[in-house]
């Protein structure tokens, strides 16, 4: 078994910003600390980028895409590069793992299992579309050629956030850089460290320089930059919604850039009676709302059952939630790790405080200290800030219902529509209950499908780009008519 305490130690980091094929400080040499939210540990001073750093990122992107260096290079070679790359991901995958193990405080047996090796396999199945992407020819008249192509956009900038650092990212970049794209890529300020190192190990697997970009730094400061930067094309963002919303005002306020947003959630569980196996529900329920500490986009933070087995149910998710093993991220035992920093740990136990004003406790929740919070689930109503606001943490709320009618009412009754389950062992009811909620991605008996092969995204205020599968590409590319009249 990987001894991961020794191997961290052993762990380097890169620190600045990587722009145009090389590592740079920022311009005004300004540095942001990066913290181990498991210790409290400084990891490392990062650069933070201001404008000026942002306009040579995109500069360099802008130089990458005009001469073509990627986009002009054969579907075989790009292909090549992107399986290089993934290849590299796996090959470098305990550093990786342990970069964001080390960085947001995630499970390292979640970074070693899911994080790197899904990410590998994204990228390697986003490589292997890039000979296959055919044209298509629109039905003229004779004498008249029509060809409708699909042609990278230019320069995207990726904004990303720090629950998957770099499956997040990479969610952007492989379909980005498959279409033919430069990106520049910003990561979140608790989370820089491993896309640092993915953007040598891209350089390592043959994409040129100036393809691929990293500024690390301020939301409000690089990020704004990005977002209002008359040489970007398109902005794809995977974030909270009220910075969504920016990044529609900064591409009003500028260029018009394209703007792709998946942004938060409060994703329903709902639980029939029919659902015979309440072990197994039990057991979605607990990963739907405690993988990953909480922070996840579509996490199922609401659960909603019928009430007449709302008690035996509840009685199984306090068992299973109450083995939840809190401690070391590096130590494989371990089941929750700390949230990302004491700040998102603050924010987490205020909704906690709340759900024991306005709701039951059916689990108390509360601190451990540092960045560490105990898991909570509370009884509440409609209208509590716990039914309608994203947590982002730990923290499970829970109401009854009485009819199917009212199941649904309750879980479309959100601004969000990121995700959302059906638990039931009739085939019809499963049927018209998905067919009836309102979001990108709705399991049956089941928690958060997801694949590849398939879109996710939201409604509502979860955003409308649509991140993986076939889909992807069509937001990173636009669609183009050359027409040929050889009369
Ligand atoms: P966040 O919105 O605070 O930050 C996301 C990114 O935006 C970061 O890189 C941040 O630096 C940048 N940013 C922050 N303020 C900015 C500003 N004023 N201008 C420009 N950029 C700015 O989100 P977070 O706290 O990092 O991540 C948690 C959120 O992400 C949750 O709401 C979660 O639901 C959402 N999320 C959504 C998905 C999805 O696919 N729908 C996936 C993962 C996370």
């Amino acid at each position: 078994m990987t001894d991961w305490r020794t191997l961290a130690r052993t762990v380097e980091f890169r620190f600045d910003a990587f722009i145009d094929g090389k590592p740079v400080a920022a311009a005004d040499g300004r540095r942001i600390p990066t913290v181990n939210p498991a210790t409290g540990e400084i990891l490392a001073q990062v650069a933070a980028c201001g404008d000026e750093d942002v306009d040579r990122a995109v500069a360099s992107a802008r130089r990458a895409f005009d001469d073509q260096r990627w986009a002009g290079t054969s579907p075989g070679h790009r292909k090549s590069v992107l399986l290089k790359l993934s290849e590299l991901l796996r090959a470098n995958a305990d550093e990786l793992a342990l970069l964001d193990t080390l960085d947001a405080g995630k499970l390292i047996s979640d970074t070693s299992t899911i994080d790197v090796p899904g990410s590998a396999a994204i990228l390697q199945w986003y490589a292997e579309t890039i000979d296959k992407a055919y044209g298509e020819i629109a039905p003229t008249a004779r004498g008249d050629l029509a060809l409708v192509s699909r042609e990278p956009l230019g320069v995207v900038a990726a904004v990303v956030p720090w629950n998957y650092p770099l499956e997040m990212a990479i969610w952007k970049i492989a379909p980005a850089l498959a279409a033919g794209n430069s990106v520049v890529l910003k990561p979140a300020e608790e989370s820089p460290l491993s896309v640092l190192r993915l953007a040598e190990l891209a350089v390592e697997a043959g994409l040129p320089d100036g393809v691929l970009n990293v500024v690390p730094g301020e939301g409000p400061v690089a990020g704004r930059a990005l977002g209002l930067h008359p040489g970007v094309d398109a902005v794809t963002f995977t974030g909270s919604t009220p910075v969504g919303k920016l990044f529609l005002q900064y591409a009003g306020q500028s260029n018009m850039k394209q703007v792709w947003l998946e942004c938060g959630g409060k994703s329903a569980n709902v639980v029939f009676a029919d659902a015979a196996d309440l072990q197994a529900v039990a057991d979605g329920v607990c990963f739907g709302i405690f993988t990953n500490a909480g922070q996840v986009c579509s996490a199922n933070s609401r659960l909603l059952a019928d009430r007449a087995i709302l008690p035996d149910l509840l009685a199984l998710v306090a068992e299973k939630a109450g083995k939840i093993r809190l401690g070391d991220p590096l130590d494989p035992e371990t089941t929750m790790g700390p949230l990302v920093s004491e700040a998102q740990a603050a924010r987490v136990l205020a909704y906690v405080e709340s759900g024991h004003a306005e709701g039951r406790a059916i689990l108390a929740g509360g601190s451990l200290g540092g960045a560490f919070v105990r898991p909570a689930i509370f009884e509440v109503g409609p209208d509590s800030r716990l039914s309608r606001e994203e947590v982002f943490g730990p923290v499970l709320a829970v109401q009854a219902f009485d009819t199917e009618d009212e199941a649904i009412a309750l879980a479309n009754d959100s601004i969000y529509g990121l995700a959302a389950s059906v638990w039931s062992d009739s085939l019809r009811r499963a049927h018209r209950v998905a067919g009836r909620l309102r979001a990108g991605t709705v399991s049956v008996n089941t928690v958060d499908a997801l694949d590849v092969t398939t879109p996710f995204g939201g409604f509502g205020q979860s955003g409308f780009g649509r991140d993986l599968s076939l889909h992807a590409l069509d937001k990173f590319t636009a669609l183009k008519t050359t027409w040929v009249n050889y009369r």
